[in-house]
């Protein structure tokens, strides 16, 4: 099974002339870790906000699970995505009055089987936490008041619980410094692997690919030149 299978994409964004993406062809394997790289403006947020479902394509098939979410509803794909996608943003979108683990603990309200497959949501909320090295005394504060590196780990533990089988994540390092991107790379890949999840990590900063299966920039596949001069 395949997560993702992209077949000729093509995406232009809402009264503008040029095509933003152009894509004939983009895999990615059940369980698989891809790093895709390109400079700002390349159209990479615009690529994940199409595998989410939050806009749709004007030609092509966007598959994730077997799944063409190009043929579904606004509904339906809104359901898809709570159920299937775990997405961390580049700010994080964190409920700023919600304390951290119920931040964490939102998957499971908007998704049934997130829930079923969360087992004990709680206990599985501290259990991400806990590996993803946030220190037990900030659980309970609202997430507004934590530091960038912790709404990050909040983030991420978000995005992990109830398995989803497609983790997303757009430049979710870039407010860190080079060293503590790498750690929080490293533990989001080591959950990755421990939940069979495939990974779609976005980066304008190709150093940071190392630990991955698989390096991509977003020009190779994309037959669309939209980088601004
Ligand atoms: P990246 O994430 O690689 O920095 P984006 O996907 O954010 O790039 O942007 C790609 C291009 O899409 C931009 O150059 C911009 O022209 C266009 N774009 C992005 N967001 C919008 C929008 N909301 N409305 C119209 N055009 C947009
Ligand atoms: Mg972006």
């Amino acid at each position: 099974m395949t997560a993702l299978s992209i077949v000729n994409l093509v995406y232009r964004w809402p009264r503008q002339q040029a095509v933003c993406l152009d894509i004939p062809r983009f895999d990615i394997a059940a369980g698989e870790h891809v790093f895709l790289h390109g400079p700002s403006g390349g159209g990479k947020s615009t690529l994940l906000g199409l595998l989410g479902g939050v806009a749709v394509p004007e030609r092509g098939s966007i598959e994730l699970l077997g799944s063409d979410i190009t043929r579904l509803s606004g509904h339906s794909r809104d359901r898809f995505r709570a159920d299937h996608i775990g997405f961390i943003f580049q700010q994080f979108n964190l409920l700023p009055w919600l304390s951290a683990l119920d931040n964490v603990l939102l998957p499971c309200t908007f998704s049934a089987r997130r829930l079923a497959r969360a087992g004990t949501a709680h206990e599985a909320a501290t259990r991400l936490l806990t590996h993803l090295d946030l220190a037990a005394d900030a659980w309970h504060k609202p997430a507004g008041e934590l530091s960038v590196g912790q709404q990050q780990r909040v983030a991420a533990a978000r995005a992990l619980i109830g398995r989803p089988e497609i983790l997303i994540a757009d430049e979710p390092t870039s407010a860190l410094d080079a060293p503590r991107q790498q750690i929080f790379i490293d533990l989001l890949l080591a959950e990755a692997k421990a939940e069979g999840a495939a990974l779609l990590f976005v980066s304008h900063d190709e150093r940071l690919a190392a630990h991955f299966d698989r390096k991509i920039a977003l020009c190779d596949i994309n037959r669309a030149g939209t980088v601004e001069p």
